[in-house]
């Protein structure tokens, strides 16, 4: 039975789970949030708000969502702006965060959220809750952002980076368990990719010592497969971008696998990849008989060195190969991240990236092909989508019938596209208000 006249719903989906469950563990230890009832859906709809309405004085609905989620996020915040009456929409408030509010605010607050999380939120979250609550000024919340009129947005100024330690990845009381996120932030600067916009280039790692103690808890709920989210697995723990600390991963695996329970440990594989120059075989060599995995996901992303640059990944093609290849002969298979439509990138880059990917095929490597798409708070947000020319299509569509090319970029091309094509759209769409509800 609810108690509290306030509830926070999130809708939680695949897309998002990761990102959310650390925030719901952060509520449910909140001594401060407790006259707050937090609800977890799957795919909430306008019944599940109506039904909810008649039980709470106010809601708050939270959504965490990707740019590739945009039309459908759309279209239910069109739904629920026009299935509850004036007097329920008034009573609900919407709140976005992750990684499409974080560098698009502008566009989610239009899609008719009240406030748009910037960056991480678990300390940011607890303070607009508890000031909701208190129905003290929630516009003092670090890290939002709020419509200032239909095309300008406020916003306040981001919270200090969280202390992984001080938070938990997992919640036990609702039982969801994500990947271990061991390290969160990146220094590299990949022009493409939304983490040093998310994180701003805060790197911090979870201590070993913190997610041992975890996952001796994990065991006794039969939890015995471990597997990690960070953007490069063997950066763990490192001191600078290029280092390994090849004492620090050993510590955490060897702590790992000692205890009693654990039947598999997943390391270097997704979601937790590795960056090239971080591969040697004295590193692959010691970690091998503590992991069950055999593939390794590794980034390329790009077959031309002109690209590579432009992209500010940090390494050439030969040095990605290079430790593509002492993967292959320590008998791991590695899974290679391309990106097919970089800008920038001509046809005879593409067709570079091919010739790479051929090599890489006959070499028994299989890649994970990518679909280029403008993503916001990068520096290419403004770049222009670009479909895939037909002779580089043909010439993947003839090594996707070898079988050794992973993830539907068919698909990720019509997200990409529809995406992009939504976010022109918004530019000049008004925002959904609470004047439109019926
Ligand atoms: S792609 Fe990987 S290495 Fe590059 S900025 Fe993103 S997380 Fe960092």
């Amino acid at each position: 039975m609810h108690t509290n006249s306030v509830s926070i719903v999130f809708d939680i989906q695949k897309k998002n789970f990761y990102s959310l469950t650390s925030l719901i563990a952060t509520i449910d230890e909140d001594v401060n949030l407790r006259n707050l009832d937090q609800i977890i859906t799957e795919d909430l709809s306008s019944n599940d708000i109506k039904s909810l309405l008649k039980k709470y004085a106010r809601i708050i609905v939270a959504y965490s969502f990707r740019t590739s989620q945009l039309e459908k996020i759309y279209t239910k915040m069109k739904t629920f702006y026009s299935a509850l009456s004036t007097d329920e929409i008034h009573r609900v408030t919407f709140i976005a965060g992750g990684s499409h509010p974080t560098g698009d605010p502008l566009t989610t607050l239009k899609f008719g959220f009240d406030f748009s999380f910037i960056g991480e939120a678990e300390y940011s979250l607890p303070f607009f809750l508890k000031n909701f609550l208190e129905k003290d000024d929630i516009y003092k919340t670090p890290g939002i952002a709020f419509l200032k009129n239909e095309t300008s947005i406020s916003s306040t100024s981001r919270p200090p980076p969280i202390n992984l330690d001080d938070y938990l990845f997992l919640s036990k009381k609702r039982k969801l368990y994500p990947p271990l996120e061991i390290t969160r932030g990146c220094a590299f600067g990949c022009t493409f990719c939304q983490v040093p916009m998310l994180f701003k280039h805060r790197i911090r790692h979870r201590s070993a010592e913190i997610i041992i103690n975890m996952v001796k808890w994990m065991v006794t709920k039969q939890l015995n497969d471990i597997r990690f989210i960070t953007p490069n697995s063997f950066g763990y723990l490192s001191k600078s971008t290029k280092s390994v600390n090849q004492e620090g991963i050993m510590y955490l695996l060897e702590g790992l696998r000692s205890i009693k329970g654990v039947r598999s440990i997943f390391y270097g594989t997704f979601p937790g990849e590795v960056r090239p120059e971080t591969v040697s075989e004295e590193l692959i060599t010691k970690i091998k008989p503590l992991i069950a995995n055999r593939r390794i996901s590794i980034g390329l992303q790009s077959g031309s060195n002109k690209v590579l640059r432009e992209i500010r990944r940090g390494h050439t093609v030969e040095e990605a190969v290079s430790a593509i290849d002492i993967l292959l002969s320590s008998g791991f298979t590695p899974i290679v991240d391309i990106i097919i439509g970089l800008p920038g990138a001509t046809e005879d880059d593409e067709e570079q990236t091919i010739h790479v990917i051929d090599n890489l095929i006959q070499k028994q490597a299989i890649i994970r092909a990518h679909v280029f798409m403008p993503l916001p708070g990068t520096a290419l947000e403004s770049s222009i989508y670009h479909p895939i020319s037909p002779k580089i299509r043909k010439k993947l569509g003839r090594l996707n019938s070898t079988g050794k090319i992973e993830g539907n970029w068919n698909q990720q091309e019509l997200y990409a596209k529809r995406a992009w094509e939504m976010m022109q759209d918004m530019r000049s769409v008004s925002p959904l208000t609470r004047g439109d509800s019926l």
